[in-house]
Parts: structure tokens; C-alpha cells; sequence
């Protein structure tokens, strides 16, 4: 059986055809700047050069149409034909309430996913139009909508309530959904697999560290809390995003400084986190870069993440009543070496000690914790489209 996975952003759109019998990726590809001049499709296949098709896409409709040529063309495609493509896959960012499980998509889900759009204004709309362009483009192909903020629904209460107006969850839907879901569930997963234990027996502490970033407490299989909030702002310092900060700098931004209110979250999401301490950019390999040349703003920056990953390890610690595990993930957690080292550096207190050798990786699963420390630290490549296309295979099987 073969899955088509796809993930739909505003101008962009990620695509994984995946061969489930052995569960490789037959082709990766990326589609960017749909809608706008210089549209870009890129796909890769194993052993091959890249496929590159450079011509005008105006929607996410001609988007998915020359994925589907790309992936049946006779010299550069992977399969014969469409009928190969056994079900579609969709990456959903918002799932809201109602969402604790992937699901097929059928009228009433659209509906609801519609519903959801008002919770994730930026990333709901877009993961609508691709499931819309590939119905129309498949219509005999059933398709699934994976959620983000599925994994993150069996959080008590206690977690997920804020301390406002309790008026303002039940007639607003204001609460804690948390994101990255299926990366943590994925992690978390793998890393109780190594230990070789069941994931039941265990309390890991998941760290998502790419240019969003998330931390998430998983005890017994479940999450219980995350670090991101009503929206992925909340929690970490990230790559432009301010992560926690005291709320009323967000009011004192629009009364003092006359700031409105789409102003002040532009400087919240995109002028914020490593990018808006150090002032030189939004990936970390160009801030370790101007540290490593003695800028002490990108050191600053540095210094501020890893604290905060660091706090919310000790703190998920508390909340779980115990750590068995730490897992390292994504773009910075599975290649930042140092990154790593400075965050577990001063928790050994909590039995969490990182061996300087072992963690001397990148980008594959280990363990890199010493022989004797009580915690296991690992590094695991998170594989979203795997847990997408795995979710696909059980509901339309
Ligand atoms: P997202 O999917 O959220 O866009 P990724 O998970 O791809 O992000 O992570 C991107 C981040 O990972 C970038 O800030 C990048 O600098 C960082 N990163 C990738 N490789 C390395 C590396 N070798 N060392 C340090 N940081 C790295």
C-alpha cells in the first residue's frame, strides 16, 4: 500500500509518497511559492538527481496536480499511475476539541476542520484548501487529517485551563491545545522502544527544538503537558517567537508604543525569540556562528533557549513526579551537539547526565547519556509523515 502524505502551508507544500510494506519514502518533495511569482516544486527519489519543475503555479490546486504528474512522470516519477496512491494523508494543524484521534475526511469533518479555522487563522486554511484540491483531483481516494494537537488532548484539566474568566473556554474555546503532537507521540514511542520498556512503565520528557519548539511531559503513554498554548506561541524561546513572557507587555505594546493589534503580533511571532534578542537571525547555526565571534547578543540568545528548555525539563519533572527519559528532537535537538549539553548541564540532580563522547552525533537515534545516568538522554529524528501515513494505513484499511 502506498500513502501520499502532504502538508499544506500558506505558500508552501511538503510531500511524502511512502511505500508502506517497508515504510521508505519512494519521493520526497517541496513545493514553494505557490501563488507567487517563482513557484518551485523539488522532489527527490533515492539514488537519483533531483527533479526540479520551475513554472507558474497560481493555487494549491495546480500545486497537488503537478505533484501527482511528478510522482507519475515515465522518467522522473516512482509510479505508473494515480490508482497506485492507495489514500492521502493531511497534515492538520488545529484540531480543536473535538479532535483527540486522525480521522477520515468526509463532509461533516471538513465542517469541523472550517470550525477549527478561527483557533489557527495561519495554518487551518491552507491544510483545508489541499485536502479540497486533492479531493477534487482524487475523488476516489479516501483521505485522513492527522492533527497536531491530537496527541495533546489527554491533558488534565488543570493543565490545559488558564487562570482567566472560566467563561472565556466555554463560550470562546481559550485554552491550552498544544502542537507538534505527532512528533512527541512518534519520539516518545522510539525512545521506550530503545529502553525497551513499555511506554506505559515510563515518564518522558520530549524536546521538539527546531524553529518552533515545544517540550512535552508524556507519562505512561499520554501527554499530561506541553509547552505551547492556545496557539504555538506559548512556551520556549523559538526561532522568531517570544515564547512566555508576562501578558501585559502585549497591552503596554498597544497603549504605549500604539502598536495594533496585527503590529503586535507580528513582533511577537516574527520579530521575537533567538532572532529579536540577538538581532542577527532566526537560525541557530548563524547565532552559534556570531557567538562563536564573541557577539554577545547571540550568546544572550543562545543562553536564554537553553535555559528555558532546561526550566521546562525540571519543571514536567515536578509535574510527572519524575523523569525516566529525555528526548532530544527536530532540527536543533537532533543536530545542535552543544545545544544538547547546555541543556542538561546542571540537572544532574534530577539523574539526567549527558556523556560528552555519546552525544557527539547527529541525526540518527542514540542513546547519549552516560552508562550510570539514572535518566536515559536520547537523540531520535522525528518522522511526522511516517506517524501520518501509519494513521492513514489503520483508518482505511
Ligand atoms: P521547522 O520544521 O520548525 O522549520 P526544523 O526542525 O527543520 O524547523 O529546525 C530548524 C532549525 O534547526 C534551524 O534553526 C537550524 O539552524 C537548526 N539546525 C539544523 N541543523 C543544525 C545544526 N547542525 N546545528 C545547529 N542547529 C541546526
Amino acid at each position: 500500500m502506498k500513502v501520499l502524505v502532504i502538508n499544506c502551508g500558506s505558500s508552501s507544500l511538503k510531500y511524502q509518497l511512502i511505500d508502506m510494506s517497508n515504510e521508505k519514502a519512494l519521493a520526497v518533495g517541496l513545493v514553494e511559492r505557490i501563488g507567487i511569482e517563482g513557484s518551485i516544486l523539488t522532489q527527490k527519489v533515492e539514488g537519483r538527481d533531483k527533479y526540479i519543475i520551475e513554472t507558474s503555479m497560481k493555487d494549491h490546486k495546480v500545486a497537488i496536480g503537478l505533484v501527482l504528474n511528478a510522482l507519475v512522470d515515465e522518467k522522473n516519477g516512482v509510479i505508473k499511475s494515480m490508482d497506485e496512491i492507495s489514500a492521502v494523508g493531511h497534515r492538520v494543524v488545529h484540531g480543536g476539541e473535538k479532535y483527540a484521534k486522525s480521522v477520515v475526511v468526509t463532509e461533516e469533518v471538513m465542517k469541523e476542520l472550517e470550525e477549527c479555522a478561527k483557533l489557527a487563522p495561519l495554518h487551518n486554511p491552507p491544510n483545508i484548501i489541499g485536502i479540497n484540491a486533492c479531493k477534487e483531483l482524487m475523488p476516489n481516494t479516501p483521505m485522513t487529517a492527522v492533527f497536531d494537537t491530537a496527541f495533546h488532548q489527554t491533558m488534565p484539566e488543570k493543565a490545559y485551563i488558564y487562570p482567566l474568566p472560566y467563561e472565556l473556554y466555554e463560550n470562546n474555546a481559550i485554552r491550552k491545545y498544544g502542537f507538534h503532537g505527532t512528533s512527541h507521540k512518534y519520539v516518545s514511542n522510539i525512545a521506550a522502544e530503545e529502553m525497551g520498556k513499555d511506554i506505559k512503565d515510563l515518564k518522558i520528557i520530549t524536546c521538539h527544538l527546531g524553529n518552533g519548539a515545544s517540550v512535552a511531559a508524556v507519562k505512561n503513554g499520554e501527554c499530561v503537558d506541553t509547552s505551547m498554548g492556545f496557539t504555538p506561541l506559548e512556551g520556549l524561546a523559538m526561532g522568531t517567537r517570544c515564547g512566555d513572557i508576562d501578558p501585559a507587555i502585549v497591552t503596554f505594546l498597544m497603549t504605549e508604543l500604539n502598536m495594533s493589534a496585527d503590529e503586535a503580533n507580528t513582533v511577537l511571532n516574527k520579530k521575537s525569540g533567538v532572532l529579536g534578542i540577538s538581532g542577527v537571525s532566526s537560525d541557530f547555526r548563524d547565532i552559534e556562528g556570531a557567538a562563536a565571534e564573541g557577539n554577545n547578543r547571540a550568546k544572550l540568545a543562545l543562553d536564554i533557549f537553553n535555559y528555558r528548555v532546561k526550566q521546562y525539563i525540571g519543571s514536567y519533572a515536578a509535574s510527572m513526579g519524575g523523569v525516566d527519559c529525555v528526548v532530544f528532537t527536530a532540527g536543533l535537538g537532533e543536530n545542535a551537539i552543544e545545544t544538547r549539553e547546555e541543556i542538561c548541564s546542571g540537572l544532574e540532580f534530577l539523574g539526567i547526565e549527558v556523556d560528552h563522547e555519546k552525544n557527539n552525533i547527529r541525526g540518527k537515534v542514540k542513546e547519549v547519556s552516560k552508562d550510570g545516568s539514572k535518566v536515559k538522554v536520547f537523540v531520535v529524528p522525528t518522522n511526522e509523515e511516517l506517524v501520518i501515513a501509519r494513521d492513514t494505513v489503520s483508518l482505511v484499511k
